[in-house]
């Protein structure tokens, strides 16, 4: 057992998401922030990372401007607020292949790249432009000697194994984390945010069937220890007390200005405290 500091980050997001979408129940009551996330995961002898984001250019900027993301952010820029490049990331792990998952393996020179082989083999047989897939990432991941193919039931790190969470893309893997002191969950897509767990009813799937024996899966071993965590794929961290659904992360947010002329004398404010009384 390999012991993991985890943080999840945001490296984009939609500023106008429905809140009916995120908060069950909360129809036409405006919108809220979606936050578009990676997990970066570091032992004493790994540097791995869930999912890749994608890269806001050519098709990734089409598909995400479809989608109204803004504030995207480059892994050298969200990896380096943690101190972190991502040359120095040797694992890669997909939990399926949609752009803003997948679209992103190029970040990642160094990396070996797993993969669910049932979602790349979808992915492949595709025709291009029908879905919010990165083409060419997965004409390149079937010939990347870097990738390697897996299925549930697989260990792609000490620690850390796939579990079947398929019904969003047909062959959609989620990542559990075991630790001395409960997991954490990686879901990706297959529960989005905390409406999608409350309900069972998903947006966007190929199969509510399927999504919902995933949502069944998640929600078992989340409940099997209030300190399990379930990482959704665009909302915040959840657990549950009993049978009660809660948040579970605080949210940070910094500026990082210069205020000087001394490019390297940089400060950061951190927006999430509240201003010191004078
Ligand atoms: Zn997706």
């Amino acid at each position: 057992m390999a012991d993991y500091s985890i943080w999840v980050v945001e490296y984009a997001r939609v500023n106008e998401f429905a809140r009916g979408l995120l908060l069950y129940g909360q129809w036409n009551t405006g919108t809220t922030i979606a936050p578009y996330c990676y997990a970066v995961l570091k032992s004493d002898d790994h540097l791995a990372v869930i999912d890749s984001g994608y890269n806001h250019v050519e098709f990734g900027k089409v598909l995400a401007d479809s989608y109204g993301v803004s504030d995207w952010q480059p892994p050298e820029v969200v990896l380096g607020h943690l101190g972190f490049s991502p040359d120095d990331v040797d694992t890669l792990v997909l939990t399926h292949n949609h752009f803003d998952h997948a679209g992103g393996v190029e970040f990642f020179p160094n990396a070996r790249v797993y993969v669910s082989k049932i979602d790349l083999e979808w992915a492949a047989a595709l025709e291009p432009g029908t879905e919010a897939t990165p083409e060419l990432h997965i004409a390149d991941m079937l010939k990347n000697q870097r990738v390697e193919t897996i299925a549930a039931g697989d260990e792609v790190l000490p620690g850390i194994v796939a579990f079947d969470a398929s019904g969003h893309t047909p062959g959609h893997l989620g990542y559990r984390a075991k630790g001395t002191r409960g997991e954490v969950i990686f879901t990706g897509d297959s529960v989005k945010n905390r409406a999608e767990l409350a309900s069972r009813t998903v947006d966007m799937t190929y199969d509510m069937a399927r999504s919902q024996v995933a949502i069944d899966r998640i929600r078992a071993f989340a409940q099997a220890d209030p300190e399990n965590l379930i990482v959704p794929g665009h909302d915040t961290l959840l657990a549950y007390e009993g049978a009660e659904l809660v948040g579970r992360a605080q949210r940070e947010v910094f500026i990082r200005a210069w205020m000087s002329t001394d490019f390297n004398d940089v400060t950061i404010f951190d927006l999430t405290q509240p201003p010191r009384s004078k």
